[in-house]
């Protein structure tokens, strides 16, 4: 089928109007977490041949994240899909307000490669719970697991309810000119300004969902031994591959030696100066992100690690003494490549800070409460944690999306069925009374009369 019958064969489906009862909603979700179940290890396997990642790590971030997401769902959409009812001004009286959601209609999801499930599901959950009929771009750059998404979906769904197109630039391109009702873009920054003008020709709506580097706060009162345990497990889970990943530590210049020495005791720790076998830990995605990690590698000061296997394209996760204007300092890393700048005091850091564009992720180390709210009252980002990274994705109660450079639109839990929904405020007016006080002819005494009643 080609992508144009394949877009009119899903609109005339949700118009048909069968995707927006709760029973549908219901079924395709539990489908869903089927497919899922059903073929947990196959899903996990594929990311293994597209870049080794181990088991256990597409387990709990491409598998169980998904599940919980899929329950979630299942659990709370009766509750948002009612009418939310609201209260109107004096002015409305008397009348009942409602707010309704719709789904939009029928919506593109384009994943990234680098979760390469997650990325493309985790949305999908909200489209589905919101009643929508869904077509599904995952990466071309983790290929098994873009085909076997493709054979899961075909043998899972009808096309007119949920279908995987694959393919590269020319499908996205291809479908990125059909007339979506939404379309929610997991990428770079790049070619997430691509899509938002594509959309902008036919003015659909679009979430982006994009990159950006996030830097690690390590204040000097932080717990060192929980700082470098926390920041290199969010720095080396999927090599860094990660769009949340803290892209550098920025330390406070008092503790620069410590966070030094402790690190290298994590690493060695994690890895226990074995990091090649795959075992616990993935490689780069391919040739041409090997080649660029290494050239920053090459021209940088390495405090720890630097290895590299340009057959295996394993880079061993190192730390890197760095100054704000290196070149390993201006684009996001998306690699195991953690440099370490140091800041003298909290004007020096909010200066820096606010001089690059606003990330993703934040992540701020101190036991200082009043360190943590001057940052996220004063740096725009994304979302964050303090004395942590990345666990903010594991609550679907907190909106997971960037800001600038970064994107807008956020998803998770009910923020992933709100994005796909289309709200719409409705007022209900009985009949009787009708005063003619807002009817023509106008003259002063129903101006009075209004002013009376509703001018406070
Ligand atoms: P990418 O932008 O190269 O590709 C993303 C998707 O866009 C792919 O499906 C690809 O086929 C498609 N695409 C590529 N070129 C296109 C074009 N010219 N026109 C239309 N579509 C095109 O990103 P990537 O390399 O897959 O992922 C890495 C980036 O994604 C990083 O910047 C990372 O930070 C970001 N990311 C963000 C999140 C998030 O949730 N905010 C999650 C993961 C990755």
């Amino acid at each position: 089928m080609t992508i144009e019958k394949l877009i009119e064969l899903q609109k005339v489906t949700f118009k048909e109007g069968n995707t927006r009862s709760f029973h549908n909603r219901k079924s395709v979700l539990k489908q869903l977490k089927k497919l899922i179940t059903n073929h947990e290890k196959e899903l996990c396997d594929a990311v293994n041949d597209d870049f080794g990642k181990p088991y256990i790590e597409s387990y709990i971030t491409e598998i169980y994240t998904l599940l919980e997401e899929v329950d979630y769902h299942l659990k709370n959409v009766s509750a948002w899909m009612k009418p939310a009812s609201v209260s109107g001004p004096i002015v409305t009286f008397p009348s009942k307000n409602k707010i309704y959601k719709h789904p939009k209609g029928t919506v593109l999801i384009i994943g990234a490669w680098n979760y390469p499930i997650h990325l493309t599901l985790m949305p999908l959950i909200g489209a589905i719970s919101a009643g929508n009929t869904v077509v599904l771009k995952p990466s071309e750059l983790a290929p098994a697991t873009s085909s076997l998404l493709k054979k899961l979906f075909d043998k899972y769904f009808k096309p007119e309810i949920i279908s995987v197109v694959e393919g590269g630039v020319e499908e996205s391109t291809q479908l990125l000119k059909q007339p979506f009702d939404h379309i929610f873009f997991t990428g770079s920054t790049r070619v997430g300004k691509i899509v938002m003008k594509a959309a902008a020709e036919q003015l659909i709506p679009v979430t982006l969902e994009l990159g950006g580097k996030s830097p690690a706060i390590v204040h000097h009162d932080a717990n060192i031994g929980v700082s470098a345990n926390r920041i290199w497990w969010g720095k080396t889970i999927n090599a860094g591959q990660t769009c949340v990943a803290p892209d550098y530590v920025f330390v406070h210049e008092s503790i620069e030696e410590s966070f030094i020495s402790v690190s290298k005791k994590v690493l060695s720790s994690f890895y226990e100066n074995d990091y090649q076998t795959g075992k616990n830990y993935t490689k780069i995605v391919n040739d041409s992100h090997f080649i660029r990690l290494y050239n920053l590698l090459k021209n940088s000061i390495i405090l720890h690690g630097g290895n590299t296997n340009n057959e295996t394209r394993f880079i061993e996760p190192s730390l890197i003494k760095a100054e704000w204007n290196d070149e390993i300092m201006q684009e996001e890393i998306f690699g195991p490549l953690l440099p370490l700048i140091t800041y003298k005091n909290e004007h020096d850091l909010k200066e820096k800070l606010l001089s690059k564009s606003s990330p993703l992720a934040l992540y701020i180390f101190t036991e200082s409460n009043e360190f943590q709210e001057f940052i996220i009252r004063n740096i725009p980002f994304g979302g964050g944690c303090v004395n942590d990274t990345i666990s903010h994705l594991g609550n679907h109660n907190l909106p997971f999306g960037g800001t600038g450079h970064s994107g807008f639109g956020s998803y998770h839990g009910k923020y992933s069925f709100d994005i796909f929904s289309r709200e719409q405020g409705i007022l209900k007016k009985p009949s009787w009374p009708d005063p003619d006080v807002r009817y023509p002819p106008y003259n002063d005494t129903k101006l009075n009369w209004f002013k009376r009643i509703f001018t406070k």
